[in-house]
């Protein structure tokens, strides 16, 4: 048996820049605007109108020609949102109008109701109380974009506000980037399902719904889910997987026991781009290429699982749903206390990050060992312990992936402060 990993063990920058490197955004297709939110534009989209599309009144009120100044008007019609009505404005005469009507002809100022004074139902007469400018109370064609200006460019991500200016600019349809398909598997003779009784030498098998999670979350869609047992043969039906899915995640089974078969299985059927990482946790973790899919062997402690997926499977994912940009922000945090960490590997150590008064600040989320969910489950953020040194002091600055939300650090209470009035 062998003792010694037949993988070069790489820097983890290198293992990064190999995976950044490998991926690219998937073909567009077009899709209904009602469809896709979430998703990230492969063509831009452009107004085929301005916006408002006609001078529209801002305010409801009268609208009027600005010279004729305060005093009364002869009412010559009434406007609503959405009328056509041919209602003219000539000196001496006011229209009724309705926030986001259209201007009627002649008239070059909309006086709010506020300022005016209808002579009883204000259908015959009304008395303008403030002499307007021209231009007031009037939105004018093209104020917020003209026909033919680019409102969202590809790249961009439809979030809520860009879905309604497509929907505002006529645009039903989109070019978005596909959602990559993944086919997810755990590996492992020992692993049962959540509803399954417990029997000696079981475990429940986490890491599947987990990534499964993580990658809907990462704007995947899972084809594949399913759980493959420590036999080579077992291994084949992640070929006909690969063949429904543009990127396959393994968990487990890539260290050096002797029923860790999928690296094996891998270099047989594939290419074997990276095998061992100077990263903890991790360090395992593999990239490889199978019948031209990707494939990510992840290892199966639950930690190293999530986190391997969080530093090299969610920015692949992300590059293939089209996202420019598809890693997490990094921060510079301070440390709250001091951190013990690998001397001979980068450490990602699961941390809470609140922000204080003079910046971000991070600590720890309890034991980092590896099976340890509940220390991911805790935190909002991966600190990256540099290698080489093998602790960081309290105070230091250090990057931190931020992965969730981050709230302000709870104020101190004061000492001796009162209840209250
Ligand atoms: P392996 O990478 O297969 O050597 O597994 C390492 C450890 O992770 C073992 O203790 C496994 O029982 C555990 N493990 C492997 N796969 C899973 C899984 N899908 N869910 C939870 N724990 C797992
Ligand atoms: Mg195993």
């Amino acid at each position: 048996m062998l003792r010694q990993s037949p993988y070069p063990l790489i820097a983890f920058d290198a293992a990064l820049a190999s995976v950044r490197s490998a991926f690219a955004p998937l073909p567009a297709e077009q899709i209904a605007l009602s469809a896709a939110a979430g998703r990230v534009l492969a063509a831009p989209v452009v107004a085929a109108e301005g916006m408002p599309p006609f001078d529209a009144a801002s305010v409801d009120g009268w609208a009027v020609v600005a010279a004729d100044g305060e005093g009364d008007r002869a009412v010559v019609g009434i406007l609503d949102a959405g009328s056509s009505a041919p209602v003219v404005v000539r000196p001496g005469t006011a229209a009724r109008i309705a926030t986001g009507a259209p201007l009627p002809p002649g008239a070059d100022a909309v006086v709010m109701v506020e300022d005016s004074a209808p002579d009883g139902q204000g259908v015959v007469r009304v008395g303008i109380l403030r002499a307007p400018a021209v231009g007031d109370g009037i939105r004018p064609a093209g104020l917020d974009y003209a026909a033919g200006d680019v409102l969202l460019a590809a790249g961009q991500v439809l979030s809520p506000a860009a879905i309604g200016l497509a929907a505002s600019a006529g645009a039903g349809r989109v070019a978005v980037h596909r959602r990559p398909r993944v086919a997810v598997f755990s590996s492992g003779d020992e692993l049962i399902g959540p509803d399954e009784a417990l029997r000696p030498g079981a475990i429940r098998d986490g890491n599947r719904f987990a990534l499964a999670a993580a990658a809907a979350e990462a704007g995947a869609d899972v084809v594949t889910l399913g759980t493959l047992r420590d036999r080579a043969a077992e291994l084949d039906a992640l070929l006909g997987a690969a063949a429904a899915a543009d990127l396959v995640l393994t968990t487990g089974g890539v260290s050096m026991g002797r029923l860790d078969l999928i690296k094996p299985w891998l270099a047989e059927h594939g290419r074997i781009v990276f095998g061992r990482v100077r990263v903890k946790p991790g360090k395992p973790v593999t990239f490889a290429v199978v019948a031209g899919r990707p494939f990510f062997g992840l290892p199966g402690f639950p930690v190293s699982a999530l986190v391997c997926f969080e530093l090299f499977v969610r920015p692949a994912l992300r590059r293939l749903a089209g996202h420019p940009d598809p890693e997490r922000p990094v921060w510079s945090v301070r440390l709250a206390q001091p951190v013990e960490h690998a001397a001979d590997r980068v450490e990602f150590a699961r941390a809470a990050v609140t922000m204080a008064s003079d910046g971000p600040m991070a600590r720890t989320t309890g034991a980092q060992g590896s099976g340890r969910l509940l220390s991911l489950s805790a935190a909002n953020a991966l600190l990256r312990l540099p290698e080489g040194r093998g602790a960081t002091a309290a105070g230091e600055q250090v990057p931190a992936m931020i992965l969730g939300e981050v709230r302000a650090e709870p104020e101190p209470a004061p000492h001796g402060a009162p209840n209250g009035p």
